[in-house]
């Protein structure tokens, strides 16, 4: 089967792609807001479809509420792989405590990817928005990712020494930012009033900001970060008229996942692995 890639990610492939995050060395993984949409969706490929995986830290504020029924269903049946551990990213404390706990779990190993991918929507105009609006989109979408880089950049650097490859790759060492293409200057500049979300755009605007300093920061311990573009997908937050559902859209990021290498530090892609304007 032919397989055209686009230009971003390399030459037309001929061959299928390799199953996704397939590596012969066992990895590590985080992903954040975990237990519904788009985050469980991952959790839930991951652990099913892909492989090898030595642990799969699925992260939501409340596990033991009801909205983790599906998650700690899933932990269930992949009990070995899948550890839910509670972290609310809006909240500088239990991001730490998360921290402590993952650490003593990884036993000195590595942490190999971090998908930051918890966020909160605000629908609100320049008129109206408030500044709890903004302080509160600022809090999970770009306060609560530094943070978590904070707090894991010492497992994702023993991930990078311990790897035994050279140059960058996810499954060396990497932090995924999943971003929004409502955080692009130019969509706002062409498209905002089809969609006034003030403070969610502006969030995540700056978290591309922050993913641009981070690949610079990072470089040094050869650890790549990247944002990704879900699409606009059928979830809670994208409701029920989205174009796609979560599988196809947790599909094409965990392709471009493990497609990421050094020629893609910084990037901004979607989940076909197309970029998208800044
Ligand atoms: P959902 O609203 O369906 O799910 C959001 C997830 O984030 C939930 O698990 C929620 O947990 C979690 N979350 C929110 N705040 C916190 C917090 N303070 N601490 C921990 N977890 C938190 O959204 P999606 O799955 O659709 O979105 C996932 C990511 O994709 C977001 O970053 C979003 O901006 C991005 N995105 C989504 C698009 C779409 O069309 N769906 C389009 C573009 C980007 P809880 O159940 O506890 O609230």
């Amino acid at each position: 089967r032919a397989i055209v890639w686009c230009t971003v990610l390399g030459p037309e492939l001929t061959e299928p792609t390799p199953p996704v995050l397939m590596s012969s060395k066992p990895i590590s993984v985080l992903i954040t807001g975990a237990n519904r949409g788009l985050g469980l969706e991952m959790v839930r490929q991951m652990a099913e479809t892909q492989g090898p995986i030595r642990a799969l830290f699925a992260c939501c504020r409340d596990p033991g509420g009801p909205r983790a029924e599906a998650l700690q269903a899933l932990a269930k049946k992949h009990k070995d792989t899948i550890k839910v551990v509670c972290m609310d990213t809006a909240d500088q404390s239990s991001i730490k405590q998360s921290a402590q706990q993952v650490g003593s779990l990884l036993e000195g190993k590595g942490l190999n990817i971090i998908i930051n991918n918890a966020g909160i929507l605000t629908h609100s105009t320049v008129a109206d928005s408030t500044p709890e609006d903004m302080a509160s989109c600022f809090n999970t979408n770009v306060i609560g990712p530094m943070r978590v880089i904070q707090e894991f950049l010492p497992h994702l650097r023993t991930a990078a020494k311990d790897s035994g490859m050279s140059g960058m790759h996810c499954r060396k060492a990497a932090v995924v930012n999943i971003s929004s293409s409502l955080g692009s200057v130019q969509s706002a500049l062409q498209s905002y009033e089809g969609f006034k979300a003030v403070p969610y755009r502006v969030s995540k605007a700056a978290l591309n900001m922050l993913n641009a300093c981070a690949t610079v920061e990072l470089q040094k311990d050869e650890i790549l970060c990247a944002l990704l573009h879900p699409g606009w997908v059928q979830t809670d937050m994208g409701g029920e008229n989205a174009s796609i559902n979560a599988e196809e859209s947790v599909q094409g990021m965990l392709q471009v996942i493990n497609s990421l290498t050094e020629k893609h530090n910084g990037a901004l892609l979607d989940y076909r692995g197309q970029t998208i304007p800044w």
